[in-house]
């Protein structure tokens, strides 16, 4: 039976629990614990078109940040070059990297390989931004394919070696969008996939800023810089996953045990039953289509100030509406009423990561801005970072740590 945790509780500045529900029966649960770690996954699901699956709402970030820890960076968001953009029921599914590096061709609707202008010496095989940036610039310039995205082709090779090689690919498209590609292209477009901001943690404890809180895995920010390479991201959840249970139990060990404050289990109780109790609000359903719909447009591959503007407005109007969210039914397994609750992480987030996009008047890894395309110097010195401050969402520019000498040599011949 799974879990939803909708609140971290608190006993000073430490963390002393966790409030949720089972998602089954809908019951409550109340955790009481010295140490916890934060593993929540991803953000995608504030954008329309990405590959994470429904649990990637952002929960373990906005808990976090409500209970005092930092968000870093958030503005790193992810989009993989090649995810599925026909039929709509499946857009935004993997198509995964193994198909270039297997040497699948990508051609725009004249058929050009248009990497060829992109990035000459690398073409497919470039990093995911370079190769997401090509395949949104050729459709907005009127060069897509029929469904928005380019062809990826690896029907020059053998049907056989591509069926041996890329088994699940060739069912996907197979079953999914009735394509054999061992006979002919498959059509692709960029879909968000992986945030490289999250809870600001100390790289070998994963300690948060606040006591007792740790973060690992996707949740935790700043591992992966401006630009996660594929593959990644699993060894860091081993590295830094046994990094941080170690501290926490550690921690655990020579910690009191905190106690629960009644009056926030009974708010936290409150705040997940609202949305029940209210006669004239709105479907989470509707609240959340618009949120994906201001993310895609405004806070996508590319970003600009007035684009960024626009969006935290739009985000002030969502939040005032998800505020009179109101669900039917009962609390047993009930999709809408976990939507509600989640769209509050949602925004959260999302504003987090728009703030801190606007902030960023410069391109880097991720983040382009077509206003301040260059990387610059000075920006690779600071970190953003966003803090709950007298009730407000607040951002904050820290220097960046020094870089280890081993890391800061790489860079060098890499250059
Ligand atoms: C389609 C796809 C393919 C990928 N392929 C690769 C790859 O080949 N190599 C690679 O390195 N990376 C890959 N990635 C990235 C990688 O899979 C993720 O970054 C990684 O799984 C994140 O792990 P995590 O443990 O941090 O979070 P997740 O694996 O996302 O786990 C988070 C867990 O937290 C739970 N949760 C969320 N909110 C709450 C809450 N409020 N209360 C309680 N529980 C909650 C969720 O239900 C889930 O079980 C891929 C990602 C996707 C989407």
């Amino acid at each position: 039976m799974e879990c939803t945790i909708t609140k971290l509780l608190t006993d000073g500045d430490r963390v002393s629990g966790a409030f949720g529900y089972w998602r089954e029966s809908g019951r409550f649960v109340t955790f009481k614990a010295k140490s916890i770690v934060i593993a929540t996954g991803g953000i995608g699901k504030s954008w329309k078109v990405t590959s994470n699956s429904w649990e990637c709402t952002g929960d373990g970030m906005a808990l976090a940040y409500e209970a005092g820890a930092e968000l870093l960076d958030m503005e790193f968001v992810q989009f993989h070059p090649t995810g599925m953009v026909w039929p709509p029921g499946v857009q935004g599914i993997l198509v995964t990297e193994a198909v270039r590096g297997e040497g699948g061709i990508l051609r725009n609707k004249n058929g050009e390989r248009f990497m060829e202008k992109y990035d000459p010496k690398r073409l497919e095989l470039s990093t995911r931004d370079v190769v997401a940036r090509s395949i949104y610039t050729e459709v907005k310039e009127g060069r897509g394919t029929p469904h928005g995205g380019a062809f990826l082709d690896i029907s020059h090779k053998d049907a056989e070696y591509v069926k041996r090689k890329l088994p699940s690919m060739y069912h996907q498209f197979k079953e999914l969008a009735d394509v054999d590609i061992t006979k002919g292209p498959m059509e692709v477009g960029p879909t968000c996939h992986y945030v490289m901001g999250g809870i600001r943690v100390d790289a070998e404890t994963g300690q948060s800023s606040v006591p007792g809180l740790f973060a690992a895995g996707e949740a935790a920010g700043g591992l992966h810089g401006a630009n996660r390479l594929g593959g990644n991201s699993l060894s860091d959840l081993l590295v830094f996953g046994r990094r941080a249970g170690l501290a926490a139990a550690e921690h655990a060990k020579k910690t009191a045990t905190p106690s629960l404050d009644n009056a926030q289990i009974e708010e936290a109780e409150r705040q997940v039953l609202a949305p029940f109790d209210r006669t004239d609000g709105e479907n989470p359903y509707t609240i959340h289509h618009d949120l994906q719909d201001v993310m895609q447009r405004l806070v996508g591959i590319f970003r600009t100030d007035e684009d960024l503007r626009q969006a935290l407005a739009e985000l002030e109007k969502l939040k005032e509406r998800a505020k009179k969210v109101r669900v039917e039914g009962s609390r047993l397994f009930n999709p809408g009423w976990h939507l509600s609750r989640d769209l509050q992480c949602m925004l959260t987030v999302s504003e987090a990561c728009t703030y801190a996009a606007l902030a960023r008047t410069e391109s880097r890894g991720a983040h382009s801005r077509l206003d301040f395309p260059k990387t610059e110097d000075a920006w690779g010195k600071k970190n953003l970072v966003i803090v709950k401050k007298s009730g407000a969402m607040t951002l904050l520019e820290v220097p960046r740590g020094p870089m280890p000498a081993e890391l800061t040599q790489i860079l060098a011949e890499d250059q």
